[in-house]
Order: C-alpha cells, then sequence, then structure tokens
C-alpha cells in the first residue's frame, strides 16, 4: 500500500485518482498482516484495487464523475466490490471516468481529464481512463471499470494493460450506477490475465440483489489458465478492411493470425455484412435507456441542487440544466428523441430489432469458432482535443467495441505492440456467453 500511495503522489498530475482512501487502506493492510501471520487471509490479500467513480462504497463519495452527484455518499457497496473486501483486497482509491461512462476519451468529466502515461498529450481513452492509468502506471495492482460499449477494453488498449468485459449477467450490476442497463458490465483492468481471473471468479456470480445476475457456477478461472487445444478462431473481413483501421494495428492484427495459423490453429475469414449497423444500434439504445436511467437525478434525492430556483419546476429543469455536462445532456435529448411517441418505431424499436439480428450472428459465429479476433479499436491513443468538436468522430472509435456488448458476449483487450509513435496497439478476442474460462486460457496462451 505504501509503494502504491507513493506512486500515485509522484504521478499526481495524471489526474486518475480523484481520492486516495489513504488512511483506510493503510488500516486494512494492518489488519490483513495480522490475518496473514494467522495463516487465515483470503484469496486476495495484499492485492490493492482501484474503483472507478461509478462504483458505490458505503461511506465513500461517488460522483459518476458529474457536477450533479457532488457531495452524494453512497449507502451501500457494489456487490463485486465487497466479495473483493470480503477476500481482503485492499481498497485504495476511486478512479476518474467519462460523466456516467459516456465518453471514448476520459475529456468528458467533472473532475478534468487523466493524462496517458505513454505520451501525456494524448487521451487515456474512456469512459474508464482513471482505471487504465491506474493499471498503467502502477498506482495499483488492478482496479475495476465499468464496460458498456467499450470503457474497459478501449481504454486498456489505448494504455497497453488487460481489459475484460465479462458476458453480461456474469457480474451483479448492484452498486453500478446506471448508464444504459442491459449493456452494462463491471469489468477488471490487469498487467497478467493470472490477476484478471483471479478477480473475476472472485466477483462473478448470481447476486439476489440483481435479478438480471446469472446463476451459472463460477468456474476457477484462474486455476484453469493452461491452453493446449487447437483453436478455431474467425476473424471478420470487414473490420480489417474498414477504411478507418490505422495500418500498423492491422499489421499486428494479422501477425497474430499468421502465428496462430504457424502454430496449427485454424483461421478463417467470415464476412460481416452488419457491421455498418453496430455503431447506430449501440448509440440510439443506449441513449434511449440512459434517458430513462438519468432521470432520477433532479435536484431532491441526490446529489447536487441548484441555489437558483424559484419554485419545483424551475428547481428540475435548473438542477439537470447547471448539473449535467454537454455529452450527458446530447445523450438524455437524443434518448428522449428516439423514444418519443412519434418516433418510438422508427428508431427505438428498430434498433431492438438489429440488436437481434448482431446478436443471433455473433452467437452462432462462435458456435461455430471458438474466438473471434480483431483489433481493440480503429486508432491508436489520440491527442487530446482531437474529437472533441466532432461526436460523430468520437463515437467511431467504439467501432470494434460494441459488437460484444450488443452481444452481450465476453470480450478481453490484450496489448499488441505498439505503433511508430510508440503508443500501445490492442488485440480484441470474443468468446460465447459464459465462455469465460475459454476466453482467460487463450489470452494466456496469446500473451
Ligand atoms: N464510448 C462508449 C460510449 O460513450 C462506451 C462507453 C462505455 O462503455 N461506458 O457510450
Amino acid at each position: 500500500v505504501q509503494h502504491y500511495l507513493k506512486n500515485i503522489e509522484t504521478k499526481a498530475h495524471l489526474n486518475a485518482f480523484v481520492e486516495v482512501y489513504e488512511q483506510s487502506a493503510l488500516e486494512q493492510a494492518d489488519l490483513i498482516d495480522q490475518k496473514l501471520a494467522k495463516g487465515n487471509a483470503g484469496k486476495l490479500a495484499g492485492m490493492v484495487v482501484g474503483i472507478k467513480d461509478l462504483l458505490c462504497y458505503t461511506g465513500h463519495e461517488a460522483n459518476a464523475s458529474s457536477k450533479i452527484l457532488k457531495g452524494f455518499e453512497s449507502q451501500f457497496t457494489t456487490t463485486a466490490i465487497q466479495r473483493l473486501l470480503d477476500e481482503d483486497a485492499i481498497v485504495i482509491g476511486r478512479l476518474n471516468c467519462d460523466e456516467f461512462g459516456m465518453g471514448s476519451s476520459n475529456e468528458n468529466s467533472a473532475h478534468g481529464k487523466v493524462l496517458n502515461a505513454a505520451d501525456e498529450s494524448r487521451v487515456p481513452g474512456g469512459s474508464s481512463g482513471g482505471s487504465a492509468v491506474a493499471v498503467q502506471a502502477n498506482l495499483c495492482t488492478t482496479s475495476l471499470g465499468t464496460d458498456t460499449g467499450g470503457s474497459v477494453r478501449q481504454p486498456a488498449a489505448f494504455t497497453g494493460v488487460i481489459g475484460m468485459k465479462p458476458t453480461y449477467s456474469r457480474v451483479s450490476r448492484w452498486g453500478l450506477i446506471a448508464y444504459a442497463s442491459s449493456f452494462d458490465c463491471i469489468g477488471i483492468f490487469s498487467h497478467t490475465v493470472k490477476d484478471n481471473a483471479l478477480v473475476m471468479e472472485i466477483m462473478a456470480g448470481h447476486d439476489e440483489f440483481d435479478s438480471t445476475s446469472s446463476r451459472k457456477s463460477v468456474l476457477p478461472y484462474s486455476q484453469l489458465l493452461h491452453f493446449d487445444k487447437k483453436a478455431k478462431v474467425a476473424y471478420l473481413k470487414e473490420t480489417l478492411e474498414s477504411p478507418a483501421l490505422q495500418p500498423e494495428i492491422k499489421a499486428n492484427t494479422l501477425a497474430i493470425l499468421e502465428r496462430l495459423k504457424s502454430e496449427g490453429h485454424s483461421v478463417d475469414e467470415v464476412n460481416f455484412p452488419l457491421l455498418d449497423f453496430i455503431l447506430p444500434t449501440y448509440y440510439i439504445l443506449t441513449t434511449a435507456e440512459a434517458s430513462s436511467n438519468l432521470s432520477r437525478f433532479d435536484g431532491v434525492k441526490y446529489g447536487y441542487r441548484t441555489p437558483n430556483a424559484h419554485n419545483l419546476e424551475s428547481m428540475y429543469k435548473l438542477t439537470r440544466s447547471e448539473g449535467f455536462g454537454e455529452e450527458v445532456k446530447r445523450r438524455i435529448m437524443l434518448g428522449t428523441f428516439v423514444l418519443s411517441a412519434s418516433y418510438h418505431d422508427a428508431y427505438f424499436t428498430k434498433a431492438q430489432k438489429v440488436r437481434r439480428l448482431i446478436k443471433d450472428f455473433t452467437e452462432n459465429l462462435l458456435k461455430d469458432f471458438d474466438y473471434i479476433i480483431m483489433p481493440t479499436t480503429p486508432s491508436t491513443a489520440f491527442k487530446f482535443g482531437e474529437h472533441s468538436g466532432n461526436p460523430v468522430a468520437m463515437y467511431l472509435e467504439d467501432l470494434f467495441t460494441v459488437q460484444a456488448s450488443v452481444s452481450g458476449v465476453p470480450a478481453i483487450s490484450l496489448p499488441n505492440g505498439k505503433d511508430e509513435q510508440g503508443m500501445p496497439i490492442g488485440l480484441q478476442v470474443i468468446c460465447n456467453s459464459f465462455k469465460e474460462a475459454e476466453l482467460y486460457a487463450f489470452s494466456n496462451y496469446l500473451t
């Protein structure tokens, strides 16, 4: 803990942490030392974990990096965090992110931007930028993020660490401040596959507080990392032919496919005619869900309330106008529009149907193949401000990550070399639902 506290202090300018729980982390460490001496410490004894500012932790503030939750203190602890604490993990602090998880660069945060430790003039990715940089810069051993459309995998790719999004419903969402409830997943950043698998096996599993959480049993992923099969791998032609794809990323992805072939695995090209529909589907459905989820922030129950109100209605309006940032407002408006009576069928209902097509296509493909491989992102980390004035260019950053989110299947981003500027490149591996053990074992083989 002292080692990490020192690193956090020397790297404070990266702005990854918004709050450090110095006192409680040191106290927890002392307690765990005593347990270790007695031989009754938990499976995560000594693991120092950072948590995204979208996860509730009793007695601590959670702001979702938004002004509207300023001063809000959690009344309960996220199930996933509680399970880590029960195994003697040490929670060292709260990590910066895009407001309510909306963004791909961590530039939309009331706590300010996070710097990429590989090049401080570049973004760390988003929305879990703080969680990615905390692991990248050795400010904690592992960190928790949330992934709705890529927010663990994309920043992992941009910072050169491992980022895992499990199957939807594998990890309880209880305590996660909702963005788009049918997509939201808690995910993990780490340097090694083993650490990631270990944290996942402890976090995952049914929770009575989240009725959507799966009752399927959880395997001891960290003990199943040995891989000695011949894998059947598919890559999607359209992803590698995308004009948005940076040449070095294409080259490094092809190099992995070649390596797999030379090691006796089968690698096949598959057509993916739905690629063009993935982003519109994702952004219609997530903005719709967000507009509904975020209606609870009205100045009455949580955090910020405007001091300028003159009646109840102006209190609601001014609190929301002053409390939410630009991107969040844009999404609430888009979501309200696609759910409105006259446009509901044209946008929301249609997008639900297309979601089903994408999910069926992906799941069927993963019956014929063990893994789908593609780049995690079309480009490496870009400069601050590069996409700020252009939300559509920003949304394009999620081109390769949203397929797994729309389909609910697990996906991991693994470091796969660097580009000419020295920026990390990510390789994404996708597996069928609840095949986390297979995904971790193959990742272990690849890294
Ligand atoms: N960048 C995507 C978005 O803004 C993904 C965010 C996420 O996964 N939380 O919606």
